[in-house]
């Protein structure tokens, strides 16, 4: 039997839908648009087609957006005092880098300046705290995105074994944290995990997310498992592959998301989301 495909482009559409006719609303009653900037630094192609996507995604939800395209030689001290400016505009609710930044640049300095409040990718120090304290003021949108998919699926949580492959701040970090607050038993294993494939094969949810294309294969898999997919590489052929390997891992799992058209969308949809809560919450319109 073939796994069920959790379709992650048409969720995130109906989430798109959801967030443009919450921000017509915002219009209506107090006559302001949910407002996100982006800042690029340099010109990393792949970045380049992200951020594209994700002011895109702004402009047909019906919200403001600035794409700012900084040069690959800015100093640290100008990106800050952008960001400084975007967090002083009343227009922008959410500020997002995208990441990576120029070698010479650090990351970790110029997330610490966003404002949390307008910290809509979720990566400040203080929104990870609230996260970790079960209190999160916004959740890192892809680990949310998958949150999303697996409640859309109704994948039971409670009690299930959960196994997150990768480590990162932005992706297996908050997304095992998220696992473990929705009452799984989570384990989050690293590059230095031995005999992966024991941990794996335990997990009625895995989620892989190491930027190694097709790492985890079928026999990795527990039959009937939820796979969900959030690599993203690009393969020799030139075409998008996942961290698993689709077409063993399909015939083995229960239900498994595919790349593309996965959790990629998921992220862009629940960015949108953390942008229009930002606005909604300085406005009052939110709790
Ligand atoms: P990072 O490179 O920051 O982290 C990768 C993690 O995977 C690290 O914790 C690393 O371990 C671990 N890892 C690497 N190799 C192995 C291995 N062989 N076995 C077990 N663990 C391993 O990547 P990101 O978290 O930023 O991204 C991961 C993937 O997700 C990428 O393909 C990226 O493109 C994709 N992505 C997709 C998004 C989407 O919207 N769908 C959004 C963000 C990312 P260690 O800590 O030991 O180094």
């Amino acid at each position: 039997m073939t796994a069920r495909i959790i379709n992650g482009t048409e969720l995130a559409r109906s989430l798109r839908t959801q967030a443009a006719e919450r921000a017509a609303a915002l219009l209506k009653e107090h006559g302001v648009r949910p407002g996100l900037a982006v800042l690029l630094v340099g010109a990393d192609p792949a970045s380049q087609v992200y951020v594209r996507n994700k002011v895109k995604a702004c402009e047909e939800a019906g919200f403001h957006s600035v794409l700012e395209q900084l040069p690959a030689d800015l100093t640290e001290e100008q990106l800050l005092a952008r960001v400084q400016a975007l967090n002083a505009d009343d227009s922008i609710h959410g500020i997002l880098v995208q990441l990576p930044l120029p070698k010479h640049l650090s990351s970790h300095t110029v997330i610490e300046a966003i404002a949390p409040e307008k910290d809509v990718d979720g990566f400040h120090v203080s929104n990870a705290g609230m996260l970790m304290t079960g209190q999160p003021l916004f959740i890192p949108c892809t680990p949310y995105g998958v949150m999303k998919m697996l409640e859309s699926a109704e994948v039971p949580l409670r009690g299930a074994e959960a196994v997150v492959v990768g480590a990162s701040n932005i992706v297996g970090k908050p997304m095992a944290m998220l696992l473990l607050q929705a009452g799984a038993t989570v384990t989050l294993c690293n590059s230095k995990t031995r005999e992966l494939a024991a941990y794996t094969r335990r997990a009625d949810v895995l989620v892989v997310a190491t930027g190694k294309p097709g790492m985890v294969t079928g026999d990795m898999v527990k039959p009937g498992a939820v796979v969900i997919d959030v690599g993203i590489n690009r393969g020799a052929d030139g075409k998008l592959c996942g961290d698993v390997d689709f077409a063993g891992a399909k015939e083995v799992a229960g239900a498994i998301t595919p790349v593309p058209g996965g959790v990629g969308p998921m992220t862009i949809a629940m960015l949108l989301i953390n942008t229009l809560e930002a606005a909604e919450r300085k406005l009052g319109a939110r709790a």
